[in-house]
């Protein structure tokens, strides 16, 4: 394989694409193959000598591609999207060709000033005050880490990273029940342990936790002797959209000289609406680090997470490390890799400069706007169903529903609906119970693929009932 070959082979794969994505409504959504199907079809040995790249993409269609769920599928309505949109998708081309390592400025200074300005322009998208700014990680799960380590380093005046957590006491994380798998995680790898993340009860309609049970169960671990670090709230948790109010818990957080963080990895991206940021996010600008993933609903592939920070020092202070390889001289400047943990960083900046500018804010914003409506024109449609109960009532895009009978009946159902293949679901589960949820929030969906949704739900559950 050389150069001329790579040119001729990537148009050949920019027009597969082309073709792939126009024709995915006629594939079922999610993979139909059964378990080992694809890796019984690959040979087990590594070949000794060069083989064709045509070999290679025929057993990539034939092989690979049947073992592969579309996530970029109109009527995929599972978990939460994971949006490439075609500008993005191009970006990204490039980024692979150069293939430059953005660790610091030195390394590829434009790397670094777009990423600076990208996170300003989407600091201006989402109405965040000026004054943040941030850094663009890989995922939600590496900035909610990063956030937690800050904690634990400012509640222990920066000595944990030298000295460990032996003698410390028991430092703790509050947040609600709501959170994302992510949060806990944190917990466990920044050493706070599972034990020590209080969860507050989520309540009310949006599911979000009390800021007096928070201020109580603060001063009960103070009164323990315990050591307070921080408070993770949520805007859209996973399971049924889950949202805090930011003003209540932040005003209990900064009483108790708290380090705070917001996690708005899916619902972040609906706050370019300003109707949507008024409603959502009285107070935000008082949290201290926010993240939230334009890889999922805006349309920035995967992966492009963005970590706003009100001050970017406690994080430095406690992520930041300087060997003597990484040191540049001459001027202060930004090296993004002292902002995080891995060193490596690829160019994820210039997807979403190629995103906001082909697509513009109206277009997107446009978007989410639709998702948000369609997702309750749907939910009336299934709450209208014969014996079907809605669960939870749409926050932004995302609801839940249940279907007559108990938790086994829904995972039937489900189950069903994906061996069907005409959409995509996941279960979930809510107050001890199994619940169907779905969202809406694909990049190339129309009102008509998500009132299929109720069609397929309505054929499947006659066939099982
Ligand atoms: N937070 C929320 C609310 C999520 O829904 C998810 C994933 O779906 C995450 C965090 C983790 O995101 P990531 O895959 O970017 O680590």
């Amino acid at each position: 394989m050389d150069w001329d070959g790579f040119a001729d082979w990537s148009k050949h794969i920019a027009d597969w694409g082309a073709r792939y994505h126009k024709t995915l409504r006629d594939r079922p959504v999610r993979a139909q193959t059964k378990l080992g199907e694809v890796a019984s079809r690959l040979p087990a040995n590594p070949p000794d000598q060069p083989e064709d790249m045509a070999a290679i993409l025929r057993d990539f269609e034939d092989i690979v591609m049947p073992g592969m769920t579309h996530w970029q599928h109109p009527r995929f309505f599972a978990y939460f999207p994971a949006n490439a949109a075609p500008a993005s998708m191009l970006a990204e081309q490039l980024v692979n060709t150069v293939a430059a390592q953005c660790m610091l400025w030195q390394t590829s200074p434009a790397a670094t000033e777009v990423e600076g300005l990208m996170v300003d322009w989407m600091r201006q998208a989402l109405g965040l005050t000026e004054g943040f700014t941030g850094v663009i990680q890989d995922s939600a799960s590496s900035a909610t880490l990063s956030a937690v380590l800050t904690m634990r380093e400012r509640a222990t005046g920066y000595s944990g990273n030298r000295e460990g957590l032996s003698g410390k006491g028991h430092l703790r994380v509050y947040c609600s029940d709501q959170v994302h798998s992510s949060i806990d995680r944190a917990c466990w790898v920044a050493g706070i342990g599972q034990d020590n993340l209080v969860k507050i009860e989520g309540n009310g309609p949006l599911h979000g936790m009390d800021a007096d049970a928070l201020d109580t169960a603060i001063r009960k671990d103070i009164a323990a002797g315990h050591c307070p670090a921080g408070v993770i709230a949520i805007t859209g948790g996973t399971g049924v959209g889950a949202c805090d109010d930011l003003a209540s818990i932040l005003k209990v957080a900064k009483a108790h000289d708290l380090y705070t963080h917001l996690d708005a990895a899916w619902a972040g991206s609906a706050m370019i609406c300003p109707e949507i940021h008024e409603q959502f996010w009285d107070g935000v600008d008082g949290f201290d680090s926010i993240v939230f993933n334009p890889h999922k609903w805006l349309g920035a592939q995967f992966d492009c997470s963005i970590q706003f920070l009100r001050d970017a020092t406690p994080q430095l202070n406690t992520l930041k490390i300087e060997p003597e390889y990484l040191k540049t001289s001459g001027e202060a400047v930004t090296n993004y890799s002292e902002w995080t943990i891995p060193l490596g960083r690829r160019f994820r900046a210039l997807k979403l400069w190629f995103l906001i500018r082909s697509y513009g804010l109206e277009g997107l914003q446009t978007r989410i706007r639709n998702h948000v409506a369609w997702a309750g024109d749907l939910c009336e449609a299934i709450r209208g169903m014969d014996g079907f109960e809605i669960t939870t009532d749409p926050i932004l895009s995302l609801f839940s529903f249940r279907c007559p009978g108990d938790d086994a009946a829904q995972q039937r159902l489900v189950d069903a609906i994906n061996d069907d293949g005409r959409i995509y679901l996941t279960q979930g589960a809510f107050q001890g119970q199994k619940i169907i949820r779905v969202q809406v929030g694909q990049f190339e969906t129309t009102r008509d693929d998500v009132m299929m949704v109720q069609t397929v739900v309505q054929d499947i559950w006659e066939q099982i009932k």
